[in-house]
């Protein structure tokens, strides 16, 4: 009896060894259910915090993760949204200063003003450019220079370029002969210096190069040092003296963006000065400015 109670007692010490060893592991395996299932859950609330966030979908190591949430979190939407910010606002900024450029360096016009000058619209004319911070070109006629000295005067003060268009504007006699265009031209040349004392070479030829400066012309014309300047913006001002010029003169310049220079041909007439300011209008707020001719340009010519 003895045996069978001590064999069952000693059965009965290995079986208690068993369960106790038994419940440990159980205890461990439990422990470590829990914490697969608890770290999971993390895992689970972190991703969702981060996809609230919307600033950085890449998955945290754990570590970083056993490491306080929601501060992490935290931090991140404190750095993110400043950065954010920040890289916007610069976006913007370099965006506007996109903007700013071509105002700055790409779109000029050359406004140039024949036949002139004209005893009331160079006046207005030149008010308006004033108002406006443009420069422009003249191609002056001498008999007009003569009974106008102080307004070539004023153009001077002002920074315009002043240059010559003959004295006849008669075809007939502008263009008689090669020596008649370049006298002509010599004349009004003469007109300007001893007006406002500039020595010009800036010359418009009547109704332009274009037929007439034959070959003879332009030898002759090169002769002298003359620089012939054409345009490319026809605003036809003598034609549409309603106004209708500036919407004609617009479409031009906008087809020309990219081609510069844009040479705009325009005429010292008072239907001209009277819609002149819808033009510079126009011009200003599409981020264009207005300069005048220089002699060490390379004229714009009919080919
Ligand atoms: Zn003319």
């Amino acid at each position: 009896m003895s045996m069978t109670t001590r064999r069952k007692y000693r059965l009965n010490k290995k079986g208690k060894v068993a369960l106790i060893f038994l419940v440990i592991m159980l205890i461990i395996l439990t422990y470590f259910t829990w914490a697969l299932v608890s770290n999971k859950k993390v895992e689970a609330v972190n991703s969702n915090l981060l996809k609230t966030n919307s600033t950085n979908y890449e998955k945290p190591s754990k570590e970083l993760v056993d490491k306080s949430i929601p501060e992490k979190s935290d931090k991140t939407s404190e750095i993110a949204l400043p950065n954010e910010e920040k890289v916007t606002s610069t976006i913007e900024e370099s965006e506007s200063k996109e903007a700013e450029m071509p105002m700055e360096t790409g779109k000029i016009v050359y406004l140039t003003f024949d036949d002139g000058p004209h005893p009331i619209a160079s006046k207005e004319i030149l008010n308006l450019l004033d108002q406006y911070e443009a420069k422009a070109t003249f191609f002056m006629l001498e008999p007009n220079m003569k009974r106008n000295k102080e307004v070539v005067k004023n153009m001077k003060e002002k920074g315009h370029t002043l240059g010559v268009h003959g004295v006849t504007h008669d075809v007939s006699k502008v263009y008689k002969s090669p020596e008649n265009f370049v006298n002509e031209m010599n004349h009004a040349i003469d007109s300007i210096h001893e007006i406002s004392g500039i020595d010009t070479h800036l010359v418009r030829a009547p109704y332009g190069s274009k037929p007439y400066i034959t070959s003879k012309f332009k030898e002759a014309s090169d002769n002298d040092n003359f620089i012939l300047w054409d345009w490319n913006v026809d605003s036809r001002d003598w034609q549409l003296t309603n106004g209708d010029f500036v919407e004609n003169t617009i479409t031009q310049v906008n087809q020309l963006v990219g081609k510069e220079p844009i040479v705009i041909l325009l005429h010292e007439k008072e239907t001209t000065s009277a819609h002149l300011e819808e033009l510079l209008q126009y011009l200003t707020s599409n981020g264009f400015k207005m300069r005048e001719i220089h002699e060490s340009m390379i004229p714009v010519q009919f080919k």
